[in-house]
């Protein structure tokens, strides 16, 4: 009999096995259905010995003190700032916008107060910021707008920056000096040996059983077990009786090239031309010294694993019908990016699992482990 069956092992279901099995010592069955844990952080060797993202780039950056101390304790880190540019009418720019974009994009050489005048020149007035369009337009006006997030966006969902909520390109910020670094979080790094390497040291416990290729459908009434924590879609987890939630989806073309070097950063973003949004190239994000260097193209699908929930209105309605489900299904724990269905980043994801551990303290009994 387990204590505990945890459904996924991402950052989700890991952090959750981690802390239940080193706090509580129950016993946890932790299962997959992809052959592998770390859920689309899972990161691998190619058949080169290049690391690389098997679900595209993901890059650890947070403010939160307490969340990069927790990790430390699985991995060291290697400093990293992530940087990317874009390639816009032929010539490959700074995204975020910054001093650098405009004056190289116009032949400019404005200063940064120059720039905020030029700004608040073409911003268009918009009485409530409400979509993914009027967040860009409301504070670098159309013509940026169309050039960097309207193509972008489009391709990426499927969907117009219009019809978007407004928190899905209020990701990317606008600045006017020259800082070209993606992320402003006091906390930029990458996990020295990879991230399938930090998973297992938080995962190495007596207490926890991993199960791979198994679904939770083929062990839920078989393997005995008191309690669940889910990580999976909750539509799926409800048969879909309220109909089907929307993700989006993406293909990952992976390539290695028998160079150094491919590009200049480790994300190249393509905002108007081409059917990829963007390529990686790992040596960037890793530091490893490889003659060869390893890419991904990322293809937006429709179909294929739910990689991002939808932020729009009808969509969160949905979740909502689903989340008042989920809140009275007694002795099942919903968590996660897709049990929770929120756009959410590595660490706001462990810090969602974090503050779980703390509620199901608070509030289950403990059984010991036998
Ligand atoms: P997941 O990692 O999706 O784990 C859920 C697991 O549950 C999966 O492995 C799945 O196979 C399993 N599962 C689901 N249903 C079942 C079932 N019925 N039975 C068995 N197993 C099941 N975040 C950042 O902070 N920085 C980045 O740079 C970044 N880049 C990203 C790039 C891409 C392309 C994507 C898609 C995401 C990126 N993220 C990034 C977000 C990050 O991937 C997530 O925040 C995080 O991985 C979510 O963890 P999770 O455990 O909630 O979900
Ligand atoms: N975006 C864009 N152009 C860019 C970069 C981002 O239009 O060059 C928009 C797009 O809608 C994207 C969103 O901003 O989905 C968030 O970007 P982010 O890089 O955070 O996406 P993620 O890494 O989560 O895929």
């Amino acid at each position: 009999m387990y204590d505990w069956l945890i459904v996924g092992a991402g950052f989700a279901g890991s952090v959750l096995a981690e802390r239940i099995a080193n706090e509580r010592n129950e016993r946890i069955l932790l299962i997959d259905r992809r052959n592998h844990i770390g859920g689309n952080a899972y990161d691998r060797y190619d058949d080169q010995g290049l690391l690389i993202h098997q679900y595209g780039p993901h890059i650890f950056h947070t403010n939160a003190k307490q969340i990069f101390d927790y990790l430390s304790r699985f991995t060291e880190w290697r400093f990293y700032e992530h940087r990317v540019l874009a390639q816009v009418d032929g010539t490959l720019v700074p995204i975020p916008i910054n001093l650098d974009t405009v004056n190289t994009l116009y032949g400019f050489n404005l200063t940064s107060e120059e720039l905020q005048e030029w700004f608040a020149g073409r911003a268009e007035k918009v009485d409530e910021i409400k979509t993914s369009e009027d967040v860009v337009v409301s504070t670098v006006g159309r013509e940026l707008y169309e050039k960097f997030f309207r193509g972008y966006t489009r391709k990426q969902w499927g969907l117009d920056p219009s019809e978007l909520d407004k928190s899905v390109t209020a990701r990317v910020p606008t600045r006017t000096n020259r800082d070209d670094r993606y992320f402003g979080d006091e906390f930029q790094f990458m996990p020295r040996h990879g991230y399938t390497r930090m998973f297992e040291k938080m995962l190495r416990h007596r207490n926890i059983h991993i199960m791979t290729q198994t679904e939770y459908e083929d062990v839920r009434y078989k393997i005995p077990h008191r309690r669940v924590i889910y990580t999976g879609p909750v539509d799926e987890y409800f048969g879909f009786r309220f109909g089907k939630l929307p993700y989006r989806s993406l293909r990952f073309e992976h390539v290695t090239l028998d160079k150094p070097w491919h590009q200049p950063v480790g994300v190249v973003n393509y905002p108007q031309t081409q059917d990829y949004t963007r390529v990686t190239e790992y040596k960037h994000l890793t530091g490893q010294e490889h003659p060869k260097t390893a890419l991904t193209y990322e293809y937006p699908s429709a179909v294929g694993d739910p990689y991002y929930p939808i932020p729009k209105r009808e969509n969160q309605e949905l979740f909502k019908r689903y989340e008042r489900l989920a809140l009275a299904t007694p002795d099942v724990w919903f968590v996660g990016r897709l049990a929770t269905y929120r756009y959410y980043n590595m660490d706001q994801i462990v810090g969602q699992a974090l503050a779980t551990f703390r509620r199901i303290n608070d509030t289950v009994p403990r059984g010991a482990a036998g």
